[in-house]
């Protein structure tokens, strides 16, 4: 199956309070929450293909986590069906 990213975000997963706003405020559903844990104990979002670099992630987090780029033309990723 393919997916197509129309953008993409970088995540500074140590800021991360794990407060989960960023994984209902994404479109696409393109995040979730690592089974990790980062330096402070917090769980932080993890992004799978299909980001549309819509910038909701960043508008809503409280703690400054996201960057986000958008591509000058869409990137296809195979993904598992
Ligand atoms: S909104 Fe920000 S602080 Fe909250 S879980 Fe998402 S990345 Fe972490
Ligand atoms: S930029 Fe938009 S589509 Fe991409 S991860 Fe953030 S909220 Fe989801």
């Amino acid at each position: 199956m393919q997916v197509e990213s129309r953008g993409t975000i970088t995540i500074d997963v140590e800021r991360c309070k794990g407060c989960e706003l960023c994984i209902p405020a994404c479109p696409p559903d393109v995040l979730s929450m690592s089974t990790e844990l980062n330096e402070k104990g917090y769980a932080y979002p993890e992004l799978t293909p299909g980001c549309t670099g819509c910038g909701a992630c960043l508008l809503i987090c409280p703690d400054f986590v996201f960057e986000v780029y958008v591509y000058d033309k869409p990137v296809r990723h195979e993904v598992p069906a």
